[in-house]
């Protein structure tokens, strides 16, 4: 006797992909997705099968109940939503960093939306001078916003204020040395190290002074027939305290000049306007580097500015020339919806005294604690309910940080809701529902404490925020 093993016969029965993309109850999804697409997931969910049958998980009565019309589509249904998965998703940043570069820095006001959308639907006069009928500049406007916010003779824009620093110093030191001091070496995070990348742009670097003390002198002594500029950069993330030296910008500019060479100033960060009137930590404004002596500035878009993804350059024509010949420029540049976005964020700063109900990042660096605090207590309760009975919260003082290497030092006194659990690796599991809610809830785990700084949590995403937390104990 003879008996046909159950798996062969099993992958027989499967039907072939033509015959299954003809059953009626699959004619909506290809009318919703196009046949081609329905046919990928249909052949992958069949593979699927076939190594279930394979491995003889699946019985002769199971497989046809998975090849009928109302199954294979559930189960194309399933594949359509893991594809959505991969998509950008919105969270909820209650992380305590204001400015976090791993969810996307700076947040757009409504403006900058508005002239995306405007430049994406429609053709603009992007490179195009109306006035004359003629091909026109790409970073003129945002040039001239640049110049009339900064007092800067002229401004150029790329992709990213790294792109920057790799353009100017490959425009103005190819070949020759860049002087910095070692105490600003630094490294920004994401491959972003002064030195490499002074050797990525092909000059040289030439290190002086030490770690904690640098003096004019030796800047001074440092400069000679190869020297190309002397650079400053912020040392964004991190600080140098007790016994230091360090050469001020005005100083710095002074010794450039004598010898005929450019001051070069890595901003990173820079901010149009004086944070102290909004009562934050003071950043150095990048009018004030330009006051200073500095020939050139850069610093960040989406840092404090509160804009998209940018790189500015701002300084004296004749370097920007030069820098806007080099054909990086062309390879950098920014395209047209970075460029609608930037030129809305900085004609608000026309306006200073609306900007931190304008621009989101102000609004939220700005929020006093008394108003967190108010809005966690609000929270407390629905927060409470929605928590296992195994979970204490209170409400806590915080202390948020502008992130993006601004300030590291500085807290801004902040408040948020504060969990605990005797439940073992409790605070791990709670941590990971949170980031599988429909819009991902991040805090921060320290101290045997899951911390949720409600800081950037606005208004208008409080009742989203409460509706979703309500679904946690089910
Ligand atoms: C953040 C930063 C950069 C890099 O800017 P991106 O816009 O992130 O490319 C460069 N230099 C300094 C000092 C910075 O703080």
């Amino acid at each position: 006797m003879t008996r046909t093993p159950p798996t062969a016969a099993s992958a027989a029965a499967l039907p072939s992909l033509d015959r299954l993309l003809r059953l009626p109850a699959l004619s909506a999804l290809i009318d919703g997705h196009g046949h081609s697409r329905v046919a990928r997931l249909l052949r992958a969910h069949l593979q699927a099968l076939r190594e279930r049958i394979s491995t003889a998980q699946l019985s002769a009565e199971q497989l046809q109940q998975a090849i009928d019309g109302p199954a294979l589509v559930a189960a194309l249904d399933a594949r359509l939503a893991a594809d959505a998965c991969l998509d950008l998703q919105p969270v909820f940043n209650l992380t305590g960093t204001v400015l976090h570069t791993n969810l996307g820095r700076a947040l757009l006001p409504e403006a900058a939306l508005r002239a995306v959308t405007r430049v994406m639907t429609a053709p603009v006069d992007l490179e195009f001078d109306l006035s004359r009928g003629r091909r026109g500049d790409r970073d003129a406007r945002v040039q001239a916003l640049v110049c009339e916010l900064t007092g800067a003779e002229a401004a150029t824009v790329v992709n990213n204020n790294a792109a920057a620093v790799l353009l100017l110093l490959n425009s103005l030191a190819n070949r020759r040395e860049v002087v910095v001091s070692r105490g600003e070496l630094v490294e920004i995070g994401g491959a972003f190290r002064i030195p490499d990348v002074i050797r990525s742009a092909g000059a040289r670097l030439r290190e002086v002074g030490t770690t904690n003390r640098t003096h004019p002198a030796d800047f001074a002594d440092a400069i000679g027939t190869r020297t190309a500029l002397l650079m400053e950069v912020h040392a964004s993330n991190y600080a140098i305290t007790g016994f230091t030296a360090k050469v001020d910008t005005a100083a710095m500019a002074a010794i450039a000049h004598e010898h005929g060479l450019p001051l070069v100033v890595d901003l990173g960060s820079g901010s149009l306007c004086d944070l102290a009137a909004f009562g934050l930590p003071r950043e150095p404004t990048v009018q004030e580097a330009l006051a200073a002596g500095a020939d050139l500035v850069s610093f960040s878009g989406d840092k404090l500015l509160g804009g998209p993804q940018a790189g500015v350059i701002a300084g004296r024509a004749d370097l920007i020339a030069r820098i806007n010949r080099n054909p990086l420029k062309r390879a950098l540049r920014m395209d047209k919806m970075g460029l609608a976005a930037l030129e809305a964020v900085l004609a608000l700063y026309r306006e200073p005294e609306l900007l931190a109900q304008r621009l989101p990042t102000l609004r939220t660096l700005s929020r006093t604690q008394g108003d967190v605090s108010a809005q966690a207590q609000r929270l407390l309760q629905p927060v409470r309910t929605g928590l296992p009975v195994d979970y204490t919260v209170e409400c806590a003082v915080m202390h948020s940080q502008i992130g993006s290497g601004a300030q590291p030092q500085a807290q801004l006194a902040s408040a948020g809701l504060h969990i605990t659990t005797a439940r073992r690796g409790g605070l791990d599991s709670l941590a990971k529902r949170l980031r599988q809610l429909p819009q991902p809830v991040l805090g921060r785990i320290a101290d045997d404490a899951l911390w949720l700084d409600l800081r950037c949590l606005e208004a208008d995403d409080e009742a989203r925020f409460v509706d979703q937390w309500s679904t946690l104990r089910a």
